[in-house]
């Protein structure tokens, strides 16, 4: 399948997207991900978004055009793809359709992840990622078996730097700004689907009736 999932920082679209690739082998690609390896690895690319990913302010349109322009081209999209976090704002969203169109693909869907902001705030400052394998735990409701260390991979498991009370609130003031608009705009377009995702697999079910999978 092809869909962008929607929704907040801690909305749940990395956890609904793995769900997705595990029943169908699409792909997820996530923009955060990406640019996450890329500062860790010390890229140009890294070095150019650091620090705005820091501070929870958006990364800029060209950048992150130039990464999907590739990322799409590869073959292992051919077989679907599951967009995390991308895109973020009007100007990406266009960008996008644009390419989909010159590469002659349709999005079965987008999906809305809903959830109030309380269980926002609540899931990201207890959220916890793997520096490695980028697996993601929660400090009450799924702690790693042995604490700090990944049950997959053994890598690290921390709270990301953009995850401090601060950043967190400057991700989510920047989502109400600049993506949320995207929900309208999707609307618009005709292929937007809601989901309350309160609990994940209930996205999951509310996409399989949808598009019949
Ligand atoms: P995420 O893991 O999706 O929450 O992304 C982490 C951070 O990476 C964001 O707070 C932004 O700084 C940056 N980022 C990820 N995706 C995008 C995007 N599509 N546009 C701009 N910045 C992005």
């Amino acid at each position: 399948m092809k869909l962008i999932l929607l929704g907040a920082p801690g909305a749940g679209k990395g956890t609904v997207a793995k769900l997705l690739t595990e029943m169908d082998g699409s792909v997820q690609i996530s923009t955060g991900d990406i640019l996450r390896a890329a500062v860790k690895a010390g890229t140009e690319l890294g070095k150019k978004a650091e620090a705005a990913m820091k501070a929870g302010e958006l990364v800029s349109d060209d950048l992150i055009m130039g990464i999907m322009g590739e990322r799409l081209k590869e073959d292992d999209c051919k077989a679907g793809f599951l967009l995390d976090g991308f895109p973020r704002t009007i100007p990406q969203a266009d960008a996008l359709k644009g390419l989909l169109e010159n590469m002659g693909i349709k999005l079965d869907a987008v999906v809305n992840l809903v959830v109030p902001r309380e269980e926002i705030l609540n899931r990201l400052t207890t959220r916890r990622t793997c520096v490695d394998c980028g697996a993601i735990y929660n400090v009450r409701s799924n702690p790693p078996k042995e604490e700090g260390v990944c049950d997959k991979c053994g890598g690290d498991v921390v709270q990301r730097d953009d995850e401090t009370e601060e950043a967190i609130s400057k991700r989510l003031d920047v989502f109400n700004e600049q993506t949320a608009p995207l929900v309208e705009y999707y609307r618009n377009e005709g292929n937007l689907l809601d989901a309350d995702s309160t609990n994940s697999s209930n996205v999951v079910d509310v996409i399989k009736k949808e598009l019949g999978v």
